[in-house]
């Protein structure tokens, strides 16, 4: 049977070279980069190496990057970071309705503080509604969040844009990477953000790792406490071979362009022969994600389909999968309770063939009797 992996954006594969090295890390680089021997210098010595490729691959100085447990971490540490560094300079936190859980779920921390929290609407096509967020900001000093590419619509958002509006009142900018990184160009400094996350687990290192990026000159505050490690920022023993395989993972990325001339082929097919909607498929998306609603279908019961015939894809977010809820994502665009109800996100990988893509449109074709 084939088996054909649609699912990159809930995890990548990890890269061989990263499977390969795990062994030879584990023997060789066994000490905690806290000890002052030998082996516990050898080991910070090559942790000091993955935080210089981690900021090459985003244009940052090793001395902005933060490592810490995943996206999720690294997000929750940016906003809510900020939030706390500054709780006394700006009154509100502004969040596209679109973000990840990582970032929606902190509203009642953020409450908390005394801080206002307010969604920036998007626009149909997925993308943030500048006009709104420029309301939104009011002319104040604004603790903003919003995501390089969604990880449901692959939608790319108009960060730079974004941090021109946020700064001319004085703001602060954060931005969630995690899709985006490894599928397109990050570039800190021309993004203009003030912290911005990835995580290993999307770009084929291993899970349980990612980074923090956190502009020069700039406190975060801790969300630990005071913590020994890396700069204070956490407490706990540095996850070593989690950061080398993301320091490896980040030494080259993936060629998507053979992918998206594929891809393009594909979504033609979808529209000429199903009666479907593509998300944000006017704007610019990352490389790999294509969230396609299929009219009258049920997502449940075609995903199930797609798997027997060995096609691995997912409804939306990993995170949400087992709720089988509906996509605040889509419904932030507009979608009606029939357009969420037959949506599945294909999320390929740089190895995906264009045979891969004409056996998931025959199989489509035989579960939505075509
Ligand atoms: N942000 C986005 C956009 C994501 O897609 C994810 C994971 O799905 C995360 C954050 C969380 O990353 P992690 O799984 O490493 O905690």
């Amino acid at each position: 049977m084939k088996n054909i992996y649609a699912d990159y954006n809930a995890t990548a594969i990890v890269k061989k070279k990263v499977k390969d090295s795990l062994v030879d890390w584990v023997s060789t680089y066994y000490g905690n980069p806290s000890s002052l021997h030998q082996p516990g210098q050898a080991a910070k010595h090559q942790m000091e190496a993955a935080r210089s490729l981690v900021a090459k691959a985003m244009g940052a100085l090793p001395a902005e990057i933060i490592f810490v447990s995943g996206g999720t971490e690294s997000n929750v540490l940016g906003l809510l970071g900020l939030a706390l560094q500054n709780k006394n300079k700006i009154k509100k936190v502004l969040v596209s309705s679109i973000e990840h859980s990582a970032i929606l779920g902190q509203i009642d921390l953020i409450k908390s503080l005394g801080l206002e929290w307010a969604e920036i609407p998007v626009l149909p096509n997925g993308v943030v509604d500048l006009v709104m967020l420029e309301k939104l900001v009011d002319k104040q000093p604004v603790l903003a969040s919003v995501m390089l590419a969604n990880n449901e619509t692959g939608v790319i958002q108009p960060i730079s844009e974004i941090v021109k509006i946020v700064k001319q009142f004085n703001g602060l900018v954060h931005c969630d990477a995690v899709q985006a990184f490894g599928k397109i160009e990050v570039a800190v400094k021309e993004l203009g953000v003030d912290t911005l996350s990835i995580s290993g687990h999307k770009v084929g290192a291993l899970r349980g790792i990612g980074a923090l990026y956190v502009k020069k000159g700039l406190v975060v505050k801790s969300v630990f406490g005071k913590g020994a490690h890396e700069r204070e920022m956490r407490p706990g023993t540095e996850n070593l071979i989690g950061i080398l395989s993301l320091g490896q993972a980040c030494e080259s990325f993936a060629d998507w362009s053979l992918l998206i001339k594929s891809r393009q082929q594909f979504e033609t097919k979808l529209l000429s022969q199903f009666n479907v909607k593509i998300a944000g498929y006017d704007v610019l998306r990352i490389p790999n994600t294509v969230s396609v609603s299929f009219k009258g279908a049920n997502k449940d019961l075609l995903l199930v389909g797609l798997d027997l015939k060995g096609i691995a894809a997912s409804a939306g977010s990993a995170c949400k999968a087992s709720l089988s809820l509906p996509s605040h994502v889509l419904k932030a665009m507009g979608y009606s309770p029939e357009e969420l109800a037959g949506v599945i996100r294909f999320s390929f990988g740089p190895e995906t063939t264009s045979e891969d893509f004409d056996y998931i449109i025959k199989s489509l074709s035989e579960l939505l009797n075509n």
